[in-house]
């Protein structure tokens, strides 16, 4: 069935689609190019640096980012890869668009490259210490069917219960 990109919409935990592990997309389509736009437009709506195609129900191996909130750095990752995760670690605050009200201290290599292809079907590879590196992290997570729930200290799910637990209250309807 094919994909309406303006139907596109987040979605919020429990849903599914959260917990799949999503596949590699086969080519860069057109269909491809206008669902990167839509999450990149939704991303920009609630001033998020990243959302992942899980996000938005689509099983797909496929997130957007921008660290700054510029419009010139807007990136789409597709078929991402991680490698060489620096030995150094550091906790830090994450929220997650599919988590409203949830944040969590989520400790993570510090620096990390990524291998990806970009909407026009280029591959390109980037090496990051700083904020990004955080964020291809979160996202790459998503396509594996990982939250920051995962990952968070026990303190931090004690915290974060009631939340959780009205999520999954509002998905009972
Ligand atoms: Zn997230």
């Amino acid at each position: 069935m094919p994909v309406k990109p303006d139907q596109l919409r987040i979605v919020h935990y429990p849903h599914p689609a959260l917990r799949e592990v999503a596949k590699p997309l086969k080519a860069v389509t057109g269909e491809v190019r206008q669902v990167a736009s839509r999450m990149l437009q939704l991303m920009h709506e609630v001033r998020g640096v990243g959302l992942a195609a899980p996000q938005v129900g689509l099983p797909w191996r496929m997130f957007v980012a921008n660290p700054t909130g510029e419009p010139g750095d807007d990136r789409v990752f597709i078929n991402p890869k991680l490698t060489n995760p620096s030995p150094q670690t550091h906790p830090h605050e994450e929220g997650c668009l599919s988590l409203p009200h949830i944040t969590g201290e989520i400790t993570r290599p510090t620096q990390i490259t990524i291998d990806a292809t970009d909407e026009q079907g280029q591959p390109f590879q980037l090496t990051s210490d700083q904020l990004a590196a955080r964020i291809w992290q979160h996202e790459n997570d998503h396509l594996d069917g990982i939250l920051i729930l995962d990952r968070m200290p026990a303190i931090d799910k004690v915290a974060n219960r009631q939340a959780v637990q009205d999520l999954e209250d509002a998905a009972q309807g």
